[in-house]
């Protein structure tokens, strides 16, 4: 062995990686995450652990989580041979992943966007080509995109994209699917807050992949539950790289009752929706702010100081947000999640502050 190094044997790819990771900072105000604030119902959890009592702790789960699976058909109505369900979207991100890319294989994903599905296809050793966003205003560039998926084995689209808060505009979709050489992979995170889904594309463009979580409008990113929607074909394909009972009895139980009881969260929702725009609004009238119009549960904003500098500022003022300032395109820039009225009040006053300290 020429490198005594135990790492030699990781591959070269994956050792020039950065790691995703996130550093913990305990703050009074959490808008890091673009979690949502609003806590499911106590009744609600009490009836999730009721249901999870009632069952073996001992024996797995199902192997195919049928329940939870025709629950999510009836909520969709895609059928159940197109639904795989995972611990967290990033599980069906990599599933997906690893089915379609390796050596000498090619995805295309706007830039800049959530960082795992580079980081998933770098580790698999596929190519990478990036479509950067407008410089100016941040939005696709659904030119570039189309022509790139015309020699991508798989295309990656995050709409409303992360962190930058933009849709992809919704009649460039079919256009872009039928140019695809391969599979599109629409991750819809934060669908809840624009309102816009490409379910209905699903029946028509066999090439389509869904991803959605439960993370970010369901209020249950701790534990951990995503679902995807495609063609049965495709699903059934993706099905081989997911690892087996892989959600648990106390998140499909959780997973189940949040769908029924859906419309109790719809209040959360459209609370983050009117807090969302009410704080563009208030980011718009100040004058050392540019914020970008969002669709999501965030907001990405630029001010001329050093992001760190205003991410520190603000973080004495116990407010906690994300610096995004490593992302391409968008130096001096920080993301903030909205919360509830109080805490968005606490960010702007924070704020307030941070751009007066000399
Ligand atoms: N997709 C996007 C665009 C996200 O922002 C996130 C969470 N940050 C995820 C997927 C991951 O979601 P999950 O918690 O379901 O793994």
């Amino acid at each position: 062995m020429q490198d005594p190094s135990p790492s030699a044997v990781i591959k070269p790819e994956v050792r020039g990686l950065t790691a995703y990771t996130l550093k913990h900072f305990d703050a009074e105000v959490k808008l890091d995450q673009n979690e949502n604030p609003y806590e499911l119902p106590a009744d609600l959890k009490r009836e999730v652990v009721d249901r999870v009592l009632r069952r073996p702790w001992g024996r797995y789960p199902e192997f195919i989580p049928t329940a939870v699976i025709q629950t999510l058909s009836k909520f969709t109505g895609w059928p159940e041979e197109g639904i795989l369900v995972g611990n967290g979207s990033n599980e069906l991100i990599q599933a997906s992943l690893s089915v379609t890319l390796g050596p000498g294989r090619r995805l295309a994903v706007p830039q800049p966007t959530f960082t795992l599905y580079r980081l998933m296809a770098t580790t698999l050793q596929a190519d990478v080509n990036t479509i950067l966003l407008d410089e100016e205003n941040l939005t696709f560039k659904v030119d570039k995109l189309i022509e790139a998926s015309r020699t991508a084995d798989v295309v990656v689209v995050c709409s409303p994209n992360n962190p930058t808060g933009g849709l992809l505009p919704r009649e460039s979709l079919p256009e872009l699917l039928k140019n695809a050489k391969g599979i599109v992979l629409l991750d819809e995170a934060y669908h809840e807050f624009s309102r816009q889904t490409a379910l209905d594309l699903l029946p028509h463009h066999r090439n389509l992949v869904v991803l959605r979580t439960f993370s970010k409008a369901m209020s249950m990113a701790g534990l951990r539950f995503g679902y995807m929607m495609a063609h049965p074909e495709i699903a059934r394909e993706v099905y081989k790289a997911k690892l087996p009972y892989n959600v648990n009895i106390f998140t499909l139980a959780a997973a189940e009752i949040v769908i029924e009881k859906r419309a109790t969260l719809d209040r959360a929702i459209d609370a983050l929706i009117r807090e969302r725009d009410r704080v563009f609004r208030e980011l718009q009238n100040r004058r050392a702010v540019r914020a970008f119009p969002s669709t999501a549960n965030f907001i990405l904003l630029k001010t001329a100081r050093p992001a760190r500098d205003l991410f520190d500022r603000l973080y004495s003022h116990g407010v906690l947000v994300r610096d995004v300032s490593s992302y391409p395109l968008l130096e001096r820039c920080l993301r903030v999640s909205i919360g509830t009225p109080e805490e968005n009040d606490k960010f702007l006053a924070a704020l307030d502050r941070a751009l007066e300290d000399k």
